[in-house]
């Protein structure tokens, strides 16, 4: 007698919430397993950065999704390895967790491409707590700016954004909006000596997208005040600023890290085959190749994109590709033979802020300015989990709208040194 099969998803991000979904109510049995009990709308986490929105509206309990699916469990841990013999995951803390099929989908993390001091001053906005540290400190470069003004020609109110990409264009918009507000919170304060420096190493903003949207987002962001640089490497972070290739010192003492991302170090520590980046470079049919009941989704996976590259690391590329091995889960099991994962690309989009956004769609349609805002809008509330999330959301947004508020402008500091399980 053959019992039910069981299958680990290890990360509760795009790729491994879909691939579950898939397989609820099935007739297998699912763990998907997460460090956080959340999953995390990464897209938003730079209005969390920003105050604009609350932790709680880009994030999303995982059990909570699970109520009805008696077939699927939870576990909050961090994997440490798995053990290929015994076909079991490790954790850093409690049991292991044994697996017949497995789904690798721990996402990636921010790579610092080697620049000295980058790791030890720059902030990275990769989670959740990422964004709440950084809100936390950009908050809290004002309130010191307004405690001491002297300090503001330091650097203190000079935040530098690396890196041009979507996280880096958005991040810059949202805190010029930012400093618009702060005007109002410190009269006495010269706000207008706040800046925001942009950095990019190549010769445009968002290079993957159409030259009408590079185009759209350098004059938008010029036009809103960020200092933007092109062709602009940085070569080292310190406590004071940045220090570009050219030799030139930027003092701030904010430093914002969205440059890049490398895949999670636990391909490597799971023992699967990697290239670059990191990913796990997967076959057409997302399993790892020689590992027949081994599957590698979302930002970890090199997924090849038909021709001598691979698809880029987007959440409905994850999400695609989740469903996909949830699919080919089942599949397997009735005996079917695999099939090839064909990617749906929906296009890409960035906001630059207050009715300003470039979204490069299906079809070749180029939307800039207002429509690309709206587009953007709609598109975000749509594929945010949960209905009271999308309410919040909705809300905030046009309370921020109608009032220019950012009502979410908390310093909150972690206070209580005891575990959580006491
Ligand atoms: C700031 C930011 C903005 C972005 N904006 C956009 C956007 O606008 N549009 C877009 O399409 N894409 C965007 N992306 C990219 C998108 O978020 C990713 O492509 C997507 O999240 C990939 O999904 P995933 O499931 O592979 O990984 P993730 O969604 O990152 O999920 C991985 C999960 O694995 C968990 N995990 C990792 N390691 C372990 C471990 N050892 N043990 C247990 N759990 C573990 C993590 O906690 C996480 O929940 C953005 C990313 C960031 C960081």
């Amino acid at each position: 007698l053959i019992g039910r099969r069981r299958v680990v998803v290890i990360g509760a991000g795009f790729a491994g919430l879909e691939c579950t979904k898939v397989l609820a109510g099935t007739e297998v049995d699912v763990t998907i397993v997460d460090r956080n009990n959340f999953h995390t709308f990464s897209a938003l986490l730079y209005q969390v950065a920003t105050a604009e929105l609350a932790p709680g509206d880009v994030g999303f309990p995982v059990r909570g999704l699970f109520h009805r699916a008696p077939n699927v469990g939870v576990r909050r841990g961090t994997v440490r390895g798995v053990d290929w013999d015994g076909r079991r995951v490790l954790f850093d803390d409690g049991e292991d967790l044994p697996f017949d099929v497995l789904v690798v989908a721990a996402g990636a993390t921010t790579n610092w491409f080697g620049v000295e001091g980058a790791a030890e001053h720059a902030f990275p906005l990769y989670g959740m707590g990422d964004a709440m540290h950084l809100r936390n400190r950009i908050l809290s470069a004002f309130e010191a700016a307004d405690a001491d003004p002297a300090s503001v020609g330091d650097g203190h109110l000079t935040m530098t954004v690396v890196g041009g990409g979507p996280t880096g264009v958005e991040m810059a918009g949202a805190l010029v909006e930012l400093f618009a507000v702060e005007e109002k919170d410190f009269p006495d304060l010269d706000v207008s000596a706040a800046r925001v420096v942009l950095l990019e190493a190549r010769d445009s903003l968002l290079g993957s997208f159409s030259g009408k949207a590079r185009q759209h987002a350098l004059d938008e962001l010029r036009a809103r005040g960020v200092d933007v640089r092109l062709d602009t490497a940085v070569a080292r972070v310190d406590h004071d600023g940045v220090t570009l290739r050219s030799g030139e010192c930027i003092p701030s003492r904010t430093v914002i890290w969205c440059a890049g991302t490398e895949a999670s170090p636990l391909a490597t520590t799971l023992g699967l085959p990697t290239g670059k980046g990191g990913r796990v470079e997967v076959g057409p049919d997302l399993r790892v190749p020689g590992w027949p009941d081994v599957f590698a989704v979302g930002d970890l996976a090199a997924i090849a994109d038909g021709g001598d590259g691979f698809l880029p690391q987007l959440a409905p590329v994850a999400q695609q590709a989740g469903r996909f091995a949830g699919r080919e889960i089942l599949r397997s099991l009735r005996g079917e033979a695999p099939r090839r994962f064909h990617y749906r690309d929906l296009g890409t989009m960035a906001t630059i802020g207050r009715r300003a956004a470039a979204a490069d769609l299906r079809f070749g349609i180029r939307l800039t300015g207002t429509l690309g805002w709206l587009a953007w809008l709609v598109l975000h509330l749509w594929r945010i989990l949960g209905v009271r999330n999308r309410a919040a959301v909705l809300l905030t947004w046009a309370w921020n709208y109608v009032t220019w508020d950012r009502g979410n402008r908390l310093i909150v500091a972690a206070t209580d040194p005891r575990p959580s399980t006491d």
